[in-house]
């Protein structure tokens, strides 16, 4: 097998119960396929049967690309790591490994590749997620294109097919704090949406944690907008503003209609609220504080401890 033309790159932690609908699917969307694709499954440092199973079929069908990671380094690393491995020509099909995202949607995303697009992002039209998740997602992602300095589409992830050059400009990339969908947008060229449903995922639960989640969402905030920073700052003039109004008022109270000046209530008030403005900026100015810390270790993003290719394709410089 030479130099497939387009890599399928999915992440799995945990996913011994998934894999087997994966297979599945991936198999017979291969046998369908005119295309020349191989599968590039990253193992992130599970704990059950995965990192096995990935490499028994990647021993065995050569179609398989097997990359494995030294420990859990979460959904975003692992991709990155997969991204970096992937031999793919042509592009490189990002999916979930829980089968959230419909692998056979492939020839559908090709065809708009080859109309001349570098990335061709799915969209969720509909999510079959629970009410609150559903409303978090809903919220989060309007509030980060309203706030973001770079146009990142509404309801999409990391679903998509790049082209790639693409998946060249990203793994070089060297940011720690990775939120790969911006990341995509950032890139440019011509980038095309599509629209689907997003499935259930195929057995067992969510493998990302609430930590996770907020990390994921709090890397879109602080790495793709100035905002916070730019809030912070007009909330202190706006602050200063205030005080200083008062102040002005209780001058003229004092000389011009000599009254006593009242009460520490709304001094305590004040104090409670701005202690709390203050603490508010201070968590923020942190954030970017914590990016730049991590940032400066260079540390490399991701390990891969094991690494099972058939290709005989010369392997791309990692990351
Ligand atoms: N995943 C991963 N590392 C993690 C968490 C998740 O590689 O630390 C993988 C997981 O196996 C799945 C994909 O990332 O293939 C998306 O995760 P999940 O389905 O749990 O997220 P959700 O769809 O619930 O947002
Ligand atoms: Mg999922």
């Amino acid at each position: 097998m030479k130099n497939p033309q387009i890599s399928i790159v999915a992440p799995l932690y945990n996913e011994a119960e998934t894999f087997p609908h994966l297979v599945a699917r991936l198999n017979r969307l291969m046998e369908s396929s005119p295309l020349s694709i191989e599968v590039v499954l990253i193992d992130d440092g599970s704990r059950d049967a995965t990192p096995d199973m990935i490499r028994q079929i990647a021993l065995t069908d050569e179609r398989y690309h097997g990359v494995f990671l030294s420990r859990n380094h979460g959904h975003q690393l692992a991709l990155s790591a997969g991204i970096s491995a992937a031999l793919g020509s042509e592009g490189l099909f990002i999916i979930d490994g829980d089968l959230q995202d419909p692998p056979e949607l492939l020839p559908e995303f090709y065809k708009l590749m080859k109309e001349g697009n570098d990335v061709v992002y799915a969209v969720r039209k509909k999510r079959k997620e629970g009410l609150v998740k559903r409303t978090g997602y809903f919220l989060f992602y309007r509030f980060l294109k309203s706030i973001s300095y770079i146009d990142i589409p509404l309801d999409s992830g990391d679903f998509a097919l790049v082209s790639r050059r693409v998946a060249d400009v990203m793994k070089k990339m060297p940011e720690e704090s990775r939120y790969l969908r911006g990341m995509r947008s950032w890139i440019g060229f011509k980038q095309v949406g599509y629209a689907y449903e997003r499935d259930e995922r195929a057995a067992g639960e969510s493998k990302y944690s609430f930590k996770q989640l907020f990390r994921l969402a709090y890397n879109g905030i602080f790495n793709f907008s100035e905002f916070p920073i730019k809030f912070m700052t007009n909330m202190g003039g706006l602050s200063i503003l205030i005080a200083l109004l008062y102040f002005i008022t209780v001058l003229v109270k004092k000389f011009f209609f000599t009254q006593i000046i009242e009460g520490f209530t709304a001094l305590l008030f004040v104090i409670i609220l701005f202690s709390g403005v203050q603490l508010f900026a201070l968590g923020i100015i942190g954030e970017y504080v914590l990016r730049i810390f991590f940032q400066s270790k260079q540390r490399p993003l991701f390990i891969i401890k094991e690494e099972i290719v058939n290709c005989d394709y010369q392997k791309p410089d990692a990351v």
